[in-house]
């Protein structure tokens, strides 16, 4: 029986496990598997959502299983992929460990943070990749006003009550912009925290925001986050974060205790060293039908992937593309098995959304523009729509219903970190030792 095992659950690694359902619904002797690391699915755009207290932090990760009919879920961490013994290597949580065969194996395994080599960056900065980087991000804004709110010190004070944000594109400015936010509707619980100390940076690299919309729009982004008081560094990077500052260049030191790192993806190291053919960035350099190069039983995907586009670029590593790519997957894995010729990937994007907080946001729908408080709703409507499952669904409208209407809920909650990142309170707890 042919055994198609699917590697990922994220946008691409769903898409394409239950379009294959579909696609093979005739074709019972297929047995199809999808590992994964967490059961359920980061829908990333709805992350800055929770770290900005906008949802309940498990409405942005519908569970992968409530999705499959046929397929087999398995939970564990891909350690490796033998590509001779054409096997996947599966950790799970308990330490023990599987080896699954595999006849058409799908990579999906989506990207890591980037930290460019950047002193002190992996240890004193917050991600906003995963659902525990988003409860994590959340708990430290708290804890730095509740220690704001019992600090003397001015210095101390200042830094507590500064977020910086590194990199302009959809996780910096979105995860600024709800965080902004949060922290002015939290503030009447901190009656001694004036509203105009917290101090909020974004700093990019590039010389404009938001690379993927019509650069009019990124302009009104930096227009639309000064006006609400945030300060805007075009063409500045983060050389090094420490425990109690970030140095940006140009720029020199800014005391903070709150670095939000959204600059930059990289590929999970795991790949090239399976020996699969990779880019110098490490991704899988796929032919234009999305086999891996050199392995035709082999298919890459999404931000793990480096898929051509005519003309020699490469698409662009967004949940869009990688949507559009996982439906291509499946029908030539089912072209594959039924012997029919395979087809190559071509897609235009539909357009980008982007939410900067305040009822505002900005949209590029195809050839139309649009800003402010209408981008805004086009935002919440269609991500509504794209996130998987009415129950999520329901849950996240009744969400925002109620956020708009109630004070904003300063609990913070218990995590259990599930990786090998300090946790927050770990991060702070180090924080005020090296202090
Ligand atoms: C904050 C934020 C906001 C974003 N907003 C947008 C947006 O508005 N629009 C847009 O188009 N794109 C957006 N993106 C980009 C988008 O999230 C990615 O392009 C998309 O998730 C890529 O899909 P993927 O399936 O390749 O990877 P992912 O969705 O990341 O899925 C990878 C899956 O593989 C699993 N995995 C990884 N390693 C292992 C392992 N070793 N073993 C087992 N499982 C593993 C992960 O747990 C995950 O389930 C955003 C990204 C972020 C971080």
């Amino acid at each position: 029986m042919p055994h198609i095992v699917i590697l990922g659950g994220g946008f691409a690694g769903l898409t394409v496990t239950r379009r294959l359902e579909r696609r093979l619904r005739h074709n019972a002797a297929v047995q199809l598997t999808l590992i994964s690391r967490q059961n359920y699915m980061a829908f990333t755009p709805l992350l800055a959502e929770v770290a900005g207290n906008s949802i309940e932090p498990r409405h942005a990760v519908p569970p992968l299983r409530g999705f499959l009919h046929r397929a087999r879920f398995h939970e564990g961490t891909v350690q490796q992929i033998d590509l001779a013994a054409r096997q996947v290597v599966v950790a799970h949580s308990d330490g023990g460990q599987a080896h699954i065969p595999y006849d058409e194996l799908v990579i999906a395994l989506g990207a890591v943070t980037n930290y460019h080599r950047t002193p002190g960056a992996a240890d004193y900065s917050f991600d906003l990749k995963s659902l525990d980087d988003a409860i994590r991000l959340r708990n430290h804004v708290l804890a730095t006003l509740e220690l704001a709110d019992v600090t003397p010190d001015p210095a101390e004070r200042a830094a507590l009550l500064t977020v910086l944000a590194a990199g302009g594109g959809y996780a910096g400015v979105e995860g600024l912009g709800l965080l902004l936010d949060f922290v002015r509707r939290a503030l009447p619980f901190y009656p001694s925290i004036q509203p105009h100390e917290p101090r909020f940076i974004l700093a990019s690299h590039s010389p404009r925001l938001l690379e993927q919309v019509d650069e009019r729009l990124g302009r009104y982004v930096v227009r639309a986050l000064q006006a609400r008081g945030v300060e805007v560094r075009l063409g500045v990077s983060v050389a090094e974060v420490s425990a109690d500052a970030a140095t940006l260049n140009p720029g020199g030191t800014v005391p903070t205790r709150t670095v939000l790192w959204a600059a930059g993806i990289a590929v999970t190291p795991l790949l090239r060293e399976s020996g699969l053919p990779t880019t110098e960035h490490g991704a899988v350099q796929v032919a234009p039908t999305l086999q891996v190069v050199g392995h035709p039983e082999l298919f890459a995907l999404g931000d793990c992937a480096a898929v051509p586009k005519a003309g020699g670029a490469t698409y662009a590593p967004t949940a869009q593309n990688a949507t559009a790519e996982a439906r291509l997957v499946a029908d030539n894995l089912a072209a594959l098995l039924a012997g029919r010729p395979l087809r190559p990937f071509r897609y235009r994007p539909l357009g980008s959304l982007a939410a900067i907080g305040s009822y505002e946001a900005v949209a590029q729908l195809g050839w139309l523009p649009l800003a402010g408080l209408p981008a805004w709703l086009a935002w919440r409507a269609v991500y509504l729509l794209k996130l998987p499952g009415l129950s999520r669904k329901l849950r996240v409208a009744l969400d925002w219903l109620l956020e708009a209407l109630l004070p904003t809920d300063i609990v913070q909650l218990p995590v259990q970190p599930s990786d090998d990142r300090p946790s927050e309170g770990a991060q702070l707890r180090s924080r005020e030792h090296q202090a």
